[in-house]
C-alpha cells in the first residue's frame, strides 16, 4: 500500500501536524477516514473563522477599517446558532476580536485564500487530482515593506515566542508566499490569538522562506515512504478523538481516570493534579533507580528509556563570548546571540537594592504574549466570556 493507493496525495499543515502528534492518529483520520466527533475547540475555531472571514470581506469590500454594528450582528447570529457548550467561550472570543481586529493595513488584502499546488509547486485547483499541498490563508496583505500573513488562532495556549522561527506553520506560509509573489523580499507571519487579542509574529527573508519548500517535500516524502503508523502515547492523547479505539492507549492507561468527562470531573481532576505531578516525580525516580541498577528499559514501540549522555555548556565569562562574537561576526549578530529574561534582570536589580529601576529596565525589553498553565491567584485569571 502506498500513499497514492490510500488517497494520501495531498498534504497540508494540519496533516503534518497530526502526523507529528501521533502517526496512528494520522492514519485513523486521513487514511482510514474514521469520522471524528466535533470537539468544542474545533467548533469554536470554525465559527470564529467564519465570523472573521465575513467581517473581513465586508470591511475590505466597503473600504472601512471596522464596522462594529456589522460585527455585532454577525456575532449575535453565530452565538445563537452555536451549540450550547461553546456559547460562552465563543462569545468571549468574539468580544475580544471585535475590539482588536481592523482592516486598515493596506490596499491589497486577501481574505481566506484557498491555495493548492502540485508537486512542482505550480498552482492548481483546490480539488485537482494532481494537488500535492493545500493551505488556507486567513488574510494576506501586500505592503511597501513586504507581505504580511495573518492567521487567527482560538487556542488557549500561546506557544513560546522563541519557537516562532522554527514553527512549521509559519515556515509553510512564508514559503507559499514566495510562490505567489515572485518579487516579495520580506514575509511577516502574524499569529493573532483572538481569545486574548494578542499577536506574535516573525519575519522571514525571501531566501529563508524559499528554503522551506525542501523541508515540506522531505516531510511529505517521509510520511509517504515510511508509512509507519506507530502510536505515540503522550500529550496528544489528551485531545485525540480515537482514544476509545486505540489499543496502545487503552493498555497503557487502562484504569487511570484522567480523561475529563464533564465539568464536575474536571474540578475533581484539577484538584488531584498536584498529587499526580508528585506521583510522576516518584515514578521517574523509581525508574531511574531501576535503570541504574539493571540498565535501559525497552518500550513496546522500540524506543528505550535510559540515561542519554549529552553536554551542557555554560558561559561564565560573558564578556569573552561577546568579544569573540563581535570580532568574528560583527556587533549586530553578536548582540542578537545574547538575551536575558525578566527574572534575571529583576533579580540583579533587587540584589542591588534598586527596585526603583525595575520598570525602566523592563521597558527596554519586548513584551510578547504567553500563557502559563497553572492555578491562578485571584485577579490573575484569563479573561473569558
Ligand atoms: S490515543 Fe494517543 S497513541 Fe492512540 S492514536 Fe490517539 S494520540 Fe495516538
Amino acid at each position: 500500500m502506498n500513499a497514492t493507493d490510500t488517497g494520501l496525495m495531498a498534504f497540508s499543515y494540519s496533516r503534518f501536524n497530526t502526523f507529528d502528534r501521533c502517526p496512528l492518529w494520522f492514519r485513523l483520520r486521513y487514511i482510514d477516514r474514521i469520522p471524528e466527533a466535533d470537539s468544542a475547540p474545533l467548533v469554536t475555531g470554525r465559527i470564529a473563522h467564519e465570523v472573521a472571514e465575513a467581517y473581513g470581506k465586508h470591511c475590505i469590500g466597503n473600504g472601512v477599517a471596522t464596522d462594529f454594528a456589522f460585527f455585532d450582528d454577525l456575532a449575535r447570529r453565530a452565538c445563537s446558532d452555536a451549540p450550547a457548550e461553546v456559547g460562552a467561550d465563543l462569545r468571549g472570543i468574539l468580544d475580544t476580536m471585535r475590539d482588536t481586529i481592523s482592516f486598515i493595513e493596506g490596499p491589497a488584502s486577501r481574505i481566506e485564500e484557498e491555495l493548492a499546488f502540485d508537486r512542482e509547486w505550480r498552482p492548481v485547483a483546490w480539488d485537482d487530482p494532481a494537488v500535492f499541498f493545500r493551505a488556507k490563508i486567513d488574510k494576506r496583505m501586500t505592503t511597501d515593506e513586504g507581505v504580511i500573513v495573518w492567521d487567527l488562532k482560538t487556542d488557549r495556549r500561546i506557544p513560546p515566542a522563541s519557537d516562532l522561527p522554527t514553527n512549521p506553520q509559519l515556515r509553510i506560509y512564508a514559503y507559499l508566499v514566495t510562490l505567489l509573489d515572485p518579487d516579495v523580499q520580506s514575509i511577516t507571519v502574524v499569529l493573532f490569538f483572538g481569545r486574548y487579542g494578542r499577536s506574535q509574529s516573525w519575519t522571514f527573508t525571501r531566501e529563508e522562506a524559499e528554503s522551506y519548500g525542501k523541508e515540506i517535500e522531505r516531510k511529505a516524502e517521509r510520511i509517504e515512504v515510511e508509512m509507519e503508523w506507530t502510536p505515540r502515547l503522550g500529550e496528544a492523547c489528551r485531545i485525540c478523538p480515537y482514544t476509545a479505539r486505540c489499543e496502545a492507549f487503552q493498555s497503557a492507561y487502562a484504569g487511570m481516570d484522567f480523561l475529563v468527562r464533564d465539568e464536575e470531573h474536571a474540578r475533581e481532576l484539577a484538584a488531584r493534579r498536584e498529587a499526580v505531578g508528585a506521583a510522576y516525580d516518584l515514578l521517574t525516580e523509581s525508574l531511574k533507580a531501576h535503570v541504574e541498577a539493571h540498565g535501559r528499559i525497552a518500550l513496546p514501540d522500540g524506543r528505550v528509556l535510559d540515561f542519554v549522555p549529552g553536554t551542557k555548556v555554560t558561559f561564565e565569562d560573558v564578556r569573552a563570548v561577546v568579544a569573540f562574537l563581535r570580532k568574528e561576526l560583527g556587533d549586530d549578530l553578536a548582540w542578537a546571540a545574547l538575551s536575558t529574561t525578566k527574572t534575571q534582570v529583576t533579580k540583579v536589580i533587587r540584589k542591588a537594592k534598586r527596585k526603583d529601576l525595575i520598570d525602566a529596565a523592563l521597558a527596554l525589553g519586548t513584551e510578547t504574549p504567553t500563557t502559563t498553565f497553572k492555578i491562578a491567584k485571584k485577579g490573575e485569571e484569563g479573561e473569558e466570556g
